[in-house]
């Protein structure tokens, strides 16, 4: 890369910080804990955008509002070493963790597809992807007021993409990832649905969509990235099963969400080995 190319990669990745710290805030605001379980058996509901975004941050122990200088995304964390200023309680570790994850996540993501049109289908869902993960993990909800903005700012993101690549097939592609991914999970769900909630079929309607933009235009190749990326997801929920069901028994609440985003995600990034292994190829790659 050219000097230039550096430093907007550099300005790049602290735009993913920044935006890694909204993450947290979206993390930390919208769920809330309800009184009793919702028809679903949901102990956890899903906060309005208007009261997620309004206000500023206060310690969840003290309520002291957050100083803007100690919000500054990674460096205030460290600095504070994960405690409140004013009453030492710790901040959750989720914060440093989201606030380095997204930027590197987008960091390998450009490393596979550099700054070309493909680059933006995958920027656009890691801070949302990010967000339903580790609100999955932490409430076993999968918000969908996260998920439909987010999947109808995908079709946009996809579709423009396509449209400045001049590759509207590429759209085909997405509508058999998203059939790849949320069919056998909409038909495990219609069998057996207190094996699974239905925000996972959702989210895999989401990832479906955006990870099936990968396969260059081949139908074929999109069904076989997709179905892929749902193999490692229910690989990896497998192990995420066994180790809940093991830390905290029989009747654990097992979170599918960071399965599905990390089986789509490495798909994704990985979409030119993997294809390539079929003779085929990626997007941009
Ligand atoms: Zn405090």
């Amino acid at each position: 890369m050219s000097p230039a190319a550096w430093v907007l990669f550099a300005a790049a990745l602290v735009l993913a910080a920044l935006v890694g710290s909204f993450t947290c805030v979206v993390i930390d605001r919208m769920p809330y804990q309800r009184d009793e379980p919702d028809e679903y058996g949901d102990l956890w509901g899903a906060r309005t955008w208007r009261e997620v975004v309004g206000g500023r941050s206060r310690c969840d122990a003290c309520d002291a509002p957050v100083r803007s200088t100690d919000n500054v995304p990674v460096l205030s964390y460290l600095v504070l070493r994960g405690r409140c200023r004013d009453c030492g309680d710790r901040i959750p570790a989720f914060h440093l963790l989201v606030e380095l994850l997204v930027p590197l996540l987008f960091a390998l993501a450009f490393w596979r597809y550099g700054w070309s049109w493909a680059l933006l289908p995958v920027a656009v869902l890691i801070p949302p992807a990010v967000a339903l993960a580790v609100i999955d993990l932490r409430t076993f909800i999968v918000p969908t007021r996260i998920i439909w903005p987010t999947f109808f700012v995908e079709i946009a993101v996809c579709a423009a993409a396509a449209g400045l690549l001049g590759r509207w097939d590429l759209l085909l592609g997405c509508v058999v990832g998203l059939v790849t991914f949320a069919l056998p999970l909409f038909v495990i769900w219609f069998i057996h649905p207190r094996g699974m909630g239905f925000g996972d079929v959702r989210l895999a309607v989401l990832v479906g969509w955006t990870c099936g933009f990968y396969a260059d235009g081949s139908l074929p190749a999109s069904g076989i990235l997709v179905a892929i990326a749902l193999f490692v997801a229910a690989v990896l929920g497998v192990v995420v099963g066994i180790g809940a069901l093991g830390a905290r028994g029989r009747k654990a609440q097992v979170p599918f969400g960071p399965s599905i985003v990390l089986g789509a995600y490495l798909a994704i990034v990985l979409a030119a080995p993997i294809l390539g292994a079929f003779g085929a190829s990626a997007t941009g790659a």
